[in-house]
């Protein structure tokens, strides 16, 4: 399968390493919008938020019990955010479900 994400899970794409267990793996952003700018992923392809079932739902909820090892790893204590892009209207451009940890500065307005 040709996925950006995990072909960086599996190593053949090189990246820098934030965090990693049995569900997810997390790293640094190649175009950072923000101080911190992190990626987390399952480390199972499921393709946006959009695809989340009974079966699959174990690595989003493996993935927001990480975010908060993966914040005070980070110092994150003052806040951050965390967005998922879903589908064409969500602007998701790689085809992997992740989550943005943007954070290390008082990030822009927020849109919700
Ligand atoms: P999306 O737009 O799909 O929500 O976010 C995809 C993110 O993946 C973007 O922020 C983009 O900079 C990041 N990205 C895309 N390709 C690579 C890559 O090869 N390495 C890293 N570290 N980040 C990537
Ligand atoms: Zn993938």
């Amino acid at each position: 399968m040709d996925c950006i994400f995990c072909a960086i899970i599996a190593g053949e794409i090189p990246s820098t390493k934030v965090w990693e267990d049995e569900y997810c793996y997390a790293f640094k952003d190649i175009a950072p919008l923000a101080k911190e700018h992190t990626v987390i992923v399952p480390k199972a392809h499921i393709e946006s938020a959009d695809k989340i079932y009974a079966g699959n739902s174990v690595y989003v909820a493996k993935i927001f019990e990480a975010i908060p090892k993966i914040a005070a790893a980070l110092d994150l204590g003052d806040g951050y955010r965390v967005i998922t892009n879903i589908g064409e209207n969500g602007c998701q451009s790689v085809k992997h479900l992740h989550f943005h940890l943007l954070g290390g500065e008082k990030l822009p307005e927020k849109i919700v």
